[in-house]
This record gives C-alpha cells, structure tokens and sequence, in this order.
C-alpha cells in the first residue's frame, strides 16, 4: 500500500469521469473508460441512437429485445417507479424531452403540452417480457429516461471491472454520484473524504465533509441542471404527477448506500419523498443512510451508521437522527 495516488478524468456521460487508483495500471484505466463509453452509447437518450432509444423508436409499435445489461435495468427502474409515493419514473422521457432542462432550447412548456405528454408516462403500460427479454412501450410517444440511474448502474460495473484486474481501493467519480471501493490508504482514518457541495456555488465550495468506507455517495440536487425565467427556477427533476419540476424544501438530497444503483434511484425518490416522509420511511431502510440540504439552510442527516459527517459552513444548521 502506498499514498501515492493516480487520477484520470474523461468527459463521458455528459459530465467528467474521474478514477483515482492507488497502483499505477494503464491496462485497468483504459479498460474502465472504454467500459463507460460502451455503457453509455447503450443506455443514452441523449443520441439519436441507443438500445434504450431503439426501444422508445418502437414505442406503440412492437416490442424490442435489448441485452440482458438494459433489460435487468429497465426491470429495477420499473419497479422503482411502482413503489408507493415514488416520484421516480422511468417513462418520465416524453417529458424531459419537451422541457429541455440543462440542453439547448430550454422553454416553459404550454400547459396543454405538458397534459398530454402526462398521458404518456404511465410506468404500467411498459410491457416486460422476461422470456423473451423483450420491451415494449404500450403507446406511441412513450419514451424511457434512464437518466436518474444510469451513473449508478454504470459505477457498480466499473468496480466489478477494477475487481478483475485486483484494483480493491478507488474512486470513481461520475459528477453528483461518487463510488468508493474499499478503505482509504491516503487518510489518518482510513475513510474516504467526500465533500457535500453548497447549492448553486462553485463546485469547490463546501457545506462539509462525508466520511464514509466501501460506500456510494450519490447526490440530486436542483442545482445540477436549470434555467431561471421570471424569477422561477425551474429545475431538472420532474414530478411526474404535474408534469412540473418537483416542487419541495429541498436543494439537495444525498444517498450513501452500499452499491451506487440503490444510491442513484433513492436520491430521486427521497428527493420527492421530503424531509418529514423521507425520515420516516428510512426507518424502514436501514441499509442506506440520507443527508437532506434544505432552501432554509438546515442540513437534516440520517446516517443509520452508513457515514459520517463534518459541517463546514457555519452559516448552515446540522440537525442529526443517528
Ligand atoms: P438525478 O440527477 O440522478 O436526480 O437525475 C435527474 C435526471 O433524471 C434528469 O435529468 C432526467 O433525465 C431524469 N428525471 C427527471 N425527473 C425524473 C423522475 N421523476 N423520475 C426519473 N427520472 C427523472
Ligand atoms: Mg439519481
């Protein structure tokens, strides 16, 4: 074991990828970022191709047999989407797709638009055939967005993927969603460090550190992509009930759970969940624990013994259930 440590970034998946190792091993480097781009190109709305747009180019039409990767996915997406009060929903796309938040073209929407593309993103008419590996989107302009998870089920391949080649201490950072395998060789104790950003500031400024080992740390947060207009801010996760951004106390929700999949589809759901039904429906999850940033400045923590965590901002108050 040694403190030298080796980082590599990359713009893939619409953000930069960055891997920090602890050995120097160009054959695993190289491997981990042609594995992103791999993913990514199979998993991505955002191109005209993809497996996952070859089955929204069906939608209404026929069902699409896709890797048994993306069907697997699609299967956990779907059923988070079914869970009760979930505000994750994986057939959010048609939506997405008219508000344009964070890509070129953003508009308000006209509210009869938006009306009729809520028609179109009932997670039950997504027909999974497990047999066949087929899916298929019951109506025409339905569209899967898999937006929210992707990073996540992307970071649990890539530790697989380092595993291969005896790589048991890294991490990958995607953007929000960070993964950490192992224990820390480079701090006095032995965790890794991970910095809780302050909403709608410079990436480098802090609201304070999460200690945590061996754990993902995946964070939504409304600041990650919007636009103002009005005085409004309008922001990129989408209440699949109004068709409107998701309209709470929060600015930020951050997940630490053992794979980063679970973090990524938790950090959505207990974004829409709120503080008050959020802290009550982790009592029922203890395998994950939940840092909440509000637009009051509170930073309301669950840890269930997943992390620790150092305010730095004193302007901020840390209120802690642990
Ligand atoms: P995240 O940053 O992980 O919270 O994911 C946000 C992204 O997920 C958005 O940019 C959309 O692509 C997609 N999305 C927006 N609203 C929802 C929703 N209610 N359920 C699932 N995915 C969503
Ligand atoms: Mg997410």
């Amino acid at each position: 074991m040694s403190g030298t440590s080796y980082t590599y970034s990359q713009q893939l998946m619409g953000t930069t990828v960055s891997l920090k190792l602890f050995v120097e091993n160009l054959t695993a480097v190289s491997a981990v970022f042609n594995a992103i781009e791999k993913l990514e190109a199979r998993l991505t709305v955002n191109r005209y191709h993809s497996e996952v747009m070859s089955i929204n180019h069906a939608a209404g039409k026929q069902p699409v047999a896709v890797s048994k990767l993306v069907f697997d996915l699609i299967c956990k997406a779907k059923a988070a989407s079914l869970l009760p009060d979930s505000k994750f929903n994986l057939a959010i796309g048609p939506l997405v797709k008219l508000w344009k938040i964070g890509f070129n073209g953003h508009s308000i929407p006209e509210k009869d638009e938006i009306a009729r593309r809520l028609t179109l993103t009932n997670p039950h008419h997504i027909e999974l055939n497990r047999t066949n590996q087929t899916v298929y989107l019951a109506k025409a302009g339905m569209e899967i967005d898999l937006g929210a998870i992707a990073k996540g089920y992307i970071a649990d391949i890539i530790k697989l993927l380092l595993a291969q080649y005896n790589i048991f201490q890294a991490i990958i950072n995607c953007g929000g969603n960070v993964l950490t395998i192992g224990y820390s060789p480079i701090t006095a104790d032995k965790q890794w460090h991970i910095g809780l950003k302050r909403p709608f500031a410079e990436a480098n400024n802090l609201l304070g550190i999460i200690h945590v080992e061996d754990k993902s740390v995946v964070t939504s947060g409304i600041y990650e992509r919007y636009f103002i207009f009005n005085d409004q801010l309008y922001h990129h996760i989408l209440d699949p009930h109004t068709g409107y951004p998701l309209n709470n106390e929060l600015h930020s929700v951050t997940i630490i759970s053992d794979n980063s999949l679970t973090g990524d589809i938790y950090s959505t759901i207990f974004y829409g969940l709120g503080i008050r039904q959020g802290l009550s429906e982790l009592k029922k999850k203890q395998n994950i624990g939940v840092i909440f940033v509000t637009r009051d400045k509170k930073i309301i923590i669950q840890s269930n013994q997943h992390f620790t965590f150092e305010l730095t901002a004193d302007d901020y108050q840390l209120i802690s259930y642990s």
